[in-house]
């Protein structure tokens, strides 16, 4: 059962709309929206498929759908000046982990400060497991966001990243990156756990403590080539409460739904759970989810780009 309150607060602490966000992480097309253009916003990956982690959700998959910024003859300026001639306004930047668990930004910042200064891009940046070095170096840059996978269990760490670290490190780089005043967007996996809820509560309490400029959350999507193909996700019950759990938490951030989860039905109903929730925008909409929204009078707008950025 929706719980109302939800509603209480989104109405208390936001306008009547919506946001849909279809990033050029793959193709997108329904019979609600046909805009999308998978130039706008593109995923670059700076260490190609090459990850120190292997994590059992992932096993590089995701970094399969990205550009390789490694086969391409230039710097991550020149492949993000080539994008941004055909027409993007906006790049992830991504990829792989070394074994600290952090992604290696530091020798491509001054890139990125040239791509924020002369090419005027929105910047995401995929941070993994920072550093304090890392987080000055990103303050430099004027990001829009840095997106942090935020784990609340040590055995997940442990089990699914492979990562020698613990839940405390997570709330030290939130830490380092509030201190640097690089905003933040952490993301909460609901079920990385293999299919179960542990860690996602202490997830939450630790972004707490260090309010984000967005919270997005997403539910575990079993891939196709690796160990978790076959998992379940957590239950329809699980993903509601949690959904709800995070609105009362946060009450006056932006709360989205990311773009990774499970296909088919399940994805139409996990999405009304997140306008039913209160939530402030989904990425990639089921078909028919638009419509849902305009039942509950929100006036729906889409945004070529990743969770809550706005051009
Ligand atoms: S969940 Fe949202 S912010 Fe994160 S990668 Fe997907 S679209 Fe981008």
């Amino acid at each position: 059962m929706p719980d109302p309150a939800c509603w209480v607060i989104r109405r208390t602490h936001f306008p009547d709309h919506i946001t849909f966000h279809t990033p050029g992480l793959k193709g997108y097309k329904t019979s609600e929206y046909d805009g999308h253009n998978a130039q706008e916003f593109v995923s670059i990956s700076i260490t190609g498929t090459a990850c120190a982690l292997g994590c059992e959700h992932c096993k590089m998959s995701v970094l399969k759908g990205m550009m390789a910024l490694p086969q391409f003859e230039g710097s991550l300026f020149d492949l993000c000046a080539a994008l941004a001639r055909r027409g993007a306004r906006g790049v992830l930047i991504s990829g792989g982990s070394d074994r600290q668990g952090r992604v290696p930004l530091l020798p491509h910042i001054p890139d990125m400060i040239r791509v924020r200064r002369e090419l005027g891009l929105a910047l995401r940046v995929h941070v993994g497991l920072p550093d304090e070095e890392t987080c000055e170096a990103l303050a430099k840059v004027g990001i829009d966001g840095a997106m942090i996978d935020v784990i609340g269990h040590q055995d997940t760490i442990r089990e699914v990243y492979h990562l020698d670290s613990t839940p405390e490190a997570y709330e030290t780089a939130l830490e380092h990156l509030a201190r640097h005043n690089v905003p933040t967007v952490p993301h909460i996996i609901l079920g990385l756990h293999f299919g179960r809820m542990l860690g996602e509560w202490r997830a939450l309490e630790m972004i707490a403590r260090h309010p984000p400029k967005i919270l997005v959350l997403v539910i575990l999507m079993p891939l196709n080539g690796t160990p978790m193909a076959v998992t379940r996700p957590p239950s329809l019950d699980e993903i509601g409460n949690f959904f709800a759990t995070a609105r009362k938490t946060l009450p006056a951030t932006p709360v989205m739904l990311g773009c990774a989860r499970p296909l088919g039905q399940i994805k139409f109903d996990i999405d009304r759970l997140a306008i039913d929730a209160g939530l402030n925008g989904i990425a990639y909409p089921a078909e028919g989810i638009v419509d849902y929204a305009r039942q509950k009078r929100l006036t729906p707008n889409f945004i070529n780009a990743c969770c809550g950025v706005t051009w």
